[in-house]
């Protein structure tokens, strides 16, 4: 039952995932036009960085592996010129400076610096879908991750599916023609966390958000997969099904990660409305401060889809916060050793999204973002990834959504 279609309270969230559906269509409406404004829409990344955890050797060379930079000389100088001493009071808002920019010790990821190396990079001519990065190196990484930086509750089962092909879901192709028994198996993951202990809720909240960003990723994989017949990327099922779609916790974690930035949001509120977006093209700066007052004005309608208080709130767990973060930046720096580039640039983007979302949360007091923006000290690429990955997800709902309907087409037919 729970295949493409998870019903219910999303675990961890204080939303129901039919609630949350009902809300992305307005949210995606304004988030797929903003993300295509040249605010956010231009990042700098550090895609050279060297791998610091093993020797990378599997280096994905195809097409859709790299990426097209940006020359410097079509980013808007605003961005890309490090402001002067006297300037760098006031960098964003255009008001003084009442204390003195904090240390910066609060980060969950590496902030690549815009006016240090990298490079620019357009994300809307980059997108994140299938590239053809497999084996060894994708493994070794997600293995890493989940096996050394999720306080040991992940599972990693490389024989994942509990599946059997099915000649119309082949994915990816094989020769036997076996039937899944669809409804009956739960996914390995699933049953795993059914029989284990009880797990602090800060512990389940991090498994949630690396398995969310998996998840999410790999559903964005096989919705722009290439179809090697056609020639041409499209949506294929049977890559969902048996990555996504047939275990309800990989499902839920992806909701789980868009209510959680959905919070950080509504947190951010007032910072996000006052930013300064502008370069100096008053149409389309314009334009993008009224999507982003349309963005947080529509969030902030959502009655508490996530409380945060809840969490590293008392002796058994506050000290919780520092091996999060000190795992999560762990994490920052393994999307180093990811050897496709594109690949690279949507693990970088989208674990600093997430981290913008875990630093505000949990490391920013509200005033931060109510009146003393200046001490929120939230850089450019942190605002452009958390607001990029909010879309990423959002897209993610979309798709599952569509892969629903022709999972459901698919039953019919059969
Ligand atoms: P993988 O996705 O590699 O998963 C490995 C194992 O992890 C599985 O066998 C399973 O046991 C477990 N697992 C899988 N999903 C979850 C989950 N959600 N939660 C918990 N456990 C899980 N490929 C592209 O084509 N395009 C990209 O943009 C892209 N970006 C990538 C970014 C990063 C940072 C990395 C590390 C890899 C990326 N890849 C990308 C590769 C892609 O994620 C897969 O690794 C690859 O497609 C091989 O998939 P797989 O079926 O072997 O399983």
């Amino acid at each position: 039952k729970n295949i493409c279609s998870p019903a219910g309270f999303i675990k961890g969230t204080c939303m129901d995932f039919e609630n949350v559906e009902t809300e992305n269509k307005k949210i995606s409406k304004i988030l797929s036009k903003l993300v295509k404004t040249t605010f956010f829409k231009t990042i700098k990344v550090d895609l050279n960085k060297p791998c610091k955890l093993w020797d990378s050797n599997d280096f994905c060379y195809g097409q859709a592996c790299s990426v097209e930079g940006i020359a410097s000389t079509d980013v808007p100088e605003k961005w890309a010129k490090k402001p002067s001493s006297s300037s760098k009071a006031a960098p964003v808002f255009g008001m003084p400076s009442k204390a003195a920019t904090p240390k910066q010790t609060s980060d969950y990821a590496v902030v690549d610096d815009e006016y240090g190396k990298g490079e620019w990079i357009d994300l809307v001519a980059n997108p994140e879908k299938f590239t053809g990065y497999t084996g060894t190196s994708a493994n070794q990484i997600w293995l890493s991750i989940y096996k050394n930086n999720c306080f040991g509750v992940a599972p990693f089962i490389q024989d994942d599916s509990p599946f059997t092909t099915n000649s119309q879901l082949v994915y990816p192709p094989k020769q036997e023609k076996r039937f899944p028994a669809f409804l009956q198996n739960l996914a390995t993951e699933d049953n795993y966390f059914s029989f284990k202990p009880s797990i602090p809720h800060e512990i389940n909240m991090f498994y949630s958000i690396i398995s969310g960003l998996h998840a999410s990723t790999s559903t964005h994989i096989c919705h722009d997969y290439f179809d090697k017949e056609s020639n041409s990327f499209k949506p294929n099922l049977g890559c969902f099904i048996f990555r996504i779609g047939s275990f309800p916790q990989r499902l839920n974690n992806i909701y789980f990660n868009y209510v959680f930035i959905l919070r950080a949001v509504q947190k951010m509120s007032h910072y996000l409305k006052d930013y300064d977006y502008s370069y100096g093209n008053l149409k389309i700066d314009k334009k993008t401060k009224k999507l982003v007052h349309g963005l947080v004005d529509t969030i902030n309608n959502i009655s508490h889809p996530f409380n945060e208080t809840k969490l590293f709130n008392n002796e058994n767990t506050a000290h919780l916060l520092a091996d999060v973060k000190n795992n999560f930046y762990n994490i920052s720096q393994i999307m180093d050793c990811t050897d496709c580039v594109t690949c690279k640039l949507w693990g970088k983007t989208q674990v600093l999204g997430l981290a913008t979302a875990l630093k505000s949360l949990f490391s920013t007091p509200e005033a931060y973002f109510d009146k003393h923006y200046d001490l929120a000290n939230l850089k450019r690429n942190e605002i452009v990834s958390l607001i990029v990955t909010l879309n990423q997800l959002s897209q993610s709902l979309n798709f599952i959504t569509h892969f629903r309907g022709m999972y459901q087409n698919f039953i019919d037919e059969h």
